[in-house]
């Protein structure tokens, strides 16, 4: 076994991480604070060209292997999570069926203007009654003419407000219940599709979220995103586990943010005449942070290697998934306690940490969802 990283892989994600220090890491309590979608900062971040990341190269790409990727998610993530999770939702969901489906109109007009930050994208699956259950979609697409005609409304979607264009799972025959799932493009300034109430959020500030409109909106057929209708949800499972890694290595992207600030607080804060890094309680908890984060990161990277390499990524994509988030939600928590009360004050790092790593509860499955899974996959057919 060799878990050294490639010289470029190294490179790569030592270039990230000074982009990230450089372009982000100042602006992030900004970011958390003003809650509003940071213009500024996209447009310097994005002309590095990074939201081509996992494309190949002729289509403008990076062409960069999951490891990379995954990198790449964690870096950022430890800048910004509001911030990433725009900027992630361009490079993979919010793109990755018009990539795989599109026609050269579509992929001139929307995909790789996104790839290079000149237009936002996203992708709508949750609704106010279906969220870990797609089944329930009750966003609706009808033939129509040479089209399709579609109509509902999508709650929480990332970029949602300020989208150039979406895809959107719905269902062209709900008698058929996942089996009837579809996604379509549809683009900003087509007749019906507008933007909804914002959602104000507990963390991931700085990312705009909310609820996106449907209302008779006439799309042509070549916006259906895909070969047979409906296959739309076997699509996902294509793309489940990269999605599901990403969330874990965005998770160690905020964990290792949490734990640098806890470190350096534990160094200089004096508590009865001796700095509390010195106290063993206040080590055990370093111990144990540490030990959560090796093995979060052993298992995102792996998973990722197992993807990268063509194997069954699976199970250890959802438990990378829900172990990194958990130990992610522990760092933080050992960081608010470590920090004292100042951690309870806005103006300090600890109390973003602990409102962003929140978030990471819900996108790629609860984690009861993915517990369900894991042991489904693990037991198998009775
Ligand atoms: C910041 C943020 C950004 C988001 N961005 C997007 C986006 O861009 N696009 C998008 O489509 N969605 C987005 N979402 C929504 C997210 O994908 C959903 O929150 C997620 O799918 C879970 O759905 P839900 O919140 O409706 O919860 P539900 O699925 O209703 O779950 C509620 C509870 O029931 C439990 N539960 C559900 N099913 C089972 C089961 N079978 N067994 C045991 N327990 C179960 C869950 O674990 C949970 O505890 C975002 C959410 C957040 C917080």
């Amino acid at each position: 076994m060799d878990f050294r990283l490639t010289e470029e892989q190294e490179f790569f994600k030592k270039i990230v991480a000074d982009a990230v220090d450089r372009i982000i890491v100042p602006k992030s309590q900004e970011i958390d604070e003003k809650d509003e979608f940071p213009w500024e900062v996209w447009r310097e971040f994005t002309k590095l060209g990074y939201l081509g990341l996992r494309y190949p190269e002729d289509v403008g790409g990076m062409n960069a292997d999951k490891i990379m990727c995954m990198s790449f998610y964690e870096e950022i993530a430890r800048g910004s999570v509001g911030f990433a999770q725009s900027v992630i939702m361009n490079i993979l969901m919010g793109t990755y069926f018009l990539y795989r489906f599109g026609s050269d109109g579509i992929k001139e007009r929307c995909l790789y203007p996104a790839m290079k930050g000149e237009k936002v994208a996203t992708m709508c699956f949750t609704e106010d009654q279906s969220g870990s259950d797609l089944g329930a979609t009750r966003t609706t697409a009808m033939r129509d003419g040479e089209g399709w005609r579609l109509n509902g409304t999508k709650m929480w979607i990332t970029n949602g407000p300020i989208c150039d264009f979406c895809t959107v799972l719905a269902t062209t025959d709900a008698s058929k219940g996942l089996k009837g799932l579809n996604f379509f493009l549809v683009e900003k300034g087509t007749p019906g599709f507008s933007a909804g109430q914002i959602i104000h959020k507990l963390g991931c500030r700085g990312t705009v979220t909310g609820e996106l409109v449907f209302d008779d909106v006439w799309v042509p057929y070549e916006n259906l995103l895909g070969d047979e209708p409906g296959k739309g949800v076997a699509y996902v499972g294509d793309i489940l586990d990269e999605v599901r890694l990403m969330t874990g290595a965005m998770a160690l992207g905020i964990a290792r943010g949490a734990y640098a600030e806890a470190l350096e607080f534990a160094r200089k804060r004096m508590a009865f005449g001796q700095f509390i890094g010195k106290y063993q309680l206040i080590r055990e908890k370093f111990a144990e942070m540490d030990t959560l984060m090796n093995a979060a990161r052993l298992m995102v990277y792996y998973g990722s290697w197992l993807l990268e390499n063509g194997m069954d990524s699976r199970t250890i994509a959802a438990e990378a998934k829900m172990y990194a988030t958990e130990a992610c939600l522990k760092v933080v928590d050992e960081l608010t306690r470590i920090y004292g009360a100042n951690a309870f004050a806005y103006e300090y790092l600890p109390q973003r940490f602990f409102r962003d790593a929140r978030f990471l509860l819900y996108g790629g499955g609860t984690h009861e969802v993915l517990k369900d899974f894991i042991g489904r996959t693990i037991i198998g057919k009775l």
